[in-house]
Parts: structure tokens; C-alpha cells; sequence
């Protein structure tokens, strides 16, 4: 097993971030579309998490956004792992995923959770001030800022969540763990 928190994603997210063949992802397989395929993907979440569990990372998007991808969260929270939910919009879920699992190989534990948070803020902030450049097969404007110094950037970024114990982010973003918007600045 690494030391490093895996990361849990579903295979639409890990393509929209470039993943193939990281050891610190996990994606969920996507089974084939036919009768029973509801129970073959909910089979492959569960083979996805445990594989990963404890101390995982899962990210997830929200329910509404992707309704195959919904049991991911709550699979992850029921075997132990951390859960941040990504944005909804897939290109900036891929472009917040492909930071964390960069992260991941160098953050431990809460910090890693943390930046994860910081950085789905910021995929979701669009007047956000850091400087943007265009990122994905959409080109959307996303932080032009390298992942080391943007890592340091959401250590100081980071602000709690004042309705959940664990949860944050950016400042005056959404809280990554409850989903309770405005996060105080
Ligand atoms: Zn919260």
C-alpha cells in the first residue's frame, strides 16, 4: 500500500482530467450499458472504494450533475474515506481532480483535503482574482498558476466551513463537504 491518500474518481471525471494509469487514482470502472448495468456500476464503486480504503480521497460530483456517478459519495463516506464534491460542470471537475491527484503525492491527510476544497472553489469562482488561461477540450478560463505555488496558495486560502466540522474552502466559495454556499472570507 502507498503512504499517500489515493484518489477516487469516476471514469468521466478522470477523463476530463487526463488520468490513465496513476497509481494514486482509483477510477471507478464504467460497466457496459445493458439490462442489470445500474447494479454492475454500483458493484464497481464499491470494488473502486474499498480498493482504496481507508484514508482515501473520493471526489465526486454532485448528484444533480451526474446521477450514475451519486452512490460514489456515499460509498466513500460509509468505508471511511474523505468526500469533496467536485464542481458540476465537468471541465472544471477534471481541471480541480487533476490538481488534487498532483497534490496528492506530496500532501497528507487533512492538507491534501483541505487544497482539494481551496481548489473546487476556485473551479467554481469564476471572479476569482488569480490570472486565468484556457484549460480543456472547452477552453474555459481556469488559474494560470503553476500546482506547486497554487498548493501553497489554498494552505493560506483555506477558510472553515461554519456549518460542518470538517469542511471549507475558498473564501466565499461553496463548502466542498456540505455544500453550504458562501464560505466565510
Ligand atoms: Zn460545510
Amino acid at each position: 500500500m502507498p503512504e499517500t491518500p489515493r484518489v477516487v474518481v469516476d471514469s468521466a471525471v478522470a477523463g476530463a482530467a487526463g488520468i490513465s494509469g496513476c497509481d494514486l487514482v482509483v477510477v471507478v470502472a464504467t460497466p457496459e450499458r445493458r439490462r442489470g448495468s445500474r447494479a454492475a456500476g454500483l458493484d464497481a464503486a464499491v470494488d473502486a472504494v474499498a480498493s482504496a480504503a481507508p484514508g482515501a480521497l473520493v471526489l465526486a460530483r454532485p448528484p444533480w450533475a451526474d446521477g450514475e456517478a451519486a452512490p460514489l459519495a456515499a460509498l466513500g463516506v460509509l468505508l471511511g474515506c474523505d468526500v469533496v464534491w467536485l464542481p458540476s460542470g465537468l471541465v472544471e471537475a477534471g481541471w480541480a481532480t487533476a490538481l488534487i491527484v498532483t497534490w496528492s503525492a506530496q500532501s497528507r491527510g487533512a492538507q491534501l483535503m483541505r487544497r482539494a476544497q481551496v481548489a473546487v472553489g476556485l473551479a467554481a469562482l469564476p471572479a476569482c482574482r488569480l490570472p486565468r488561461m484556457p484549460w480543456g477540450v472547452e477552453a474555459l478560463a481556469m488559474p494560470a498558476v503553476g500546482a506547486d505555488a497554487l498548493s501553497r496558495w489554498c494552505d493560506r486560502a483555506w477558510v472553515p466551513c461554519e456549518r460542518c466540522e470538517l469542511g471549507g474552502g475558498a473564501p466565499g466559495g461553496p463548502c466542498a463537504r456540505c455544500g453550504h454556499s458562501g464560505v466565510a472570507a
